[in-house]
């Protein structure tokens, strides 16, 4: 019942007038009627937001933009920031937040997370959650206890109204750009450890309807038997998203 959500993270990637002609390849290529079935949206760099918007606006296509983080602050001396406001402006329904890469190079908080997803669920723009366990938690063995942490932590403050505008996706860090995803049983169990823990917090009605993507090296190979999982609703897309190919192909099999 839950529509599958398949998102690309471009990343650092694409100066403007290369991520126009991917936006334009990606929607040539994309069957109108798959976009009936399945939610699509990218995430490319701030300066490509608005032309990609464009693009999108301009061929009548229902690609969703979004951006790849965000300030909480509504405006004022935040060098280098970008608001809430200014992304809602021109046109973005989504925005990530607490990407991995976030969290380990720039020292993005469970805290700073919290604040950033509170913030975007009040201006109405869908926060893409991301949680996932580095290696050595894994080897561990306490992954589940970690990734439930986090996203207790995102959560906070937040009511079933708030936490039902949001979209988790799950990304072990030892699967993003590794080229080794992650098992569809191995991303299954957070998945479902994900909503078992938003039905603790708001009760099964929130998270029944409750997106959870997986992330992590899912390419047009391995999504099939990803999103086949009864707790996978989409994934987040990285290096794949970049060739429209790959990115179209994932978005079929999430129909
Ligand atoms: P890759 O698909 O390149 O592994 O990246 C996943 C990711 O981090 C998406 O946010």
């Amino acid at each position: 019942s839950r529509k599958n959500l398949i998102a690309g993270n471009w990343k650092m990637n694409n100066t403007v007038a290369e991520a126009v002609v991917l936006a334009q390849e990606i929607s040539n290529r994309i069957e109108r009627d798959w976009l009936e079935l399945v939610d699509v949206a990218v995430c490319p760099p701030y300066v490509d937001l608005k032309p990609v918007k464009s693009v999108f606006e301009f061929d009548r296509v229902d690609i969703a933009v979004g951006a790849q983080n965000v300030y909480w602050e509504p405006k004022g001396a935040f060098t280098g920031e970008i608001s809430i406001a200014m992304i809602d402006n021109i046109g973005c329904t989504y925005c990530i937040v607490g990407h991995s890469e976030r969290r380990n190079l720039f020292g993005e908080t469970n805290e700073d997370v919290n604040l950033k997803a509170r913030a975007l669920v009040e201006a109405d723009i869908t926060p893409i959650i991301c949680v996932g366990e580095s290696l050595s938690v894994r080897d561990a063995g306490t992954y589940l206890d970690f990734v439930t942490a986090q996203v207790r932590a995102a959560y906070a403050g937040m009511d079933e109204a708030d936490a039902a505008k949001t979209v988790i996706a799950y990304e072990p860090v030892w699967a993003i750009g590794t080229g080794r995803t992650a098992t569809p049983e191995q991303a299954e169990e957070v998945c479902a450890a994900i909503r078992a823990t938003a039905s603790e917090l708001f009760g099964a009605e929130v998270a029944e309807g409750l997106r959870v993507l997986y992330g992590g090296s899912m390419n047009e190979g391995n999504a099939a038997l990803l999103l086949g999982e009864a707790d996978i609703d989409g994934g987040l897309i990285g290096g794949a998203a970049l060739k429209a190919d790959s990115f179209i192909q994932i978005v079929k099999e999430a129909c």
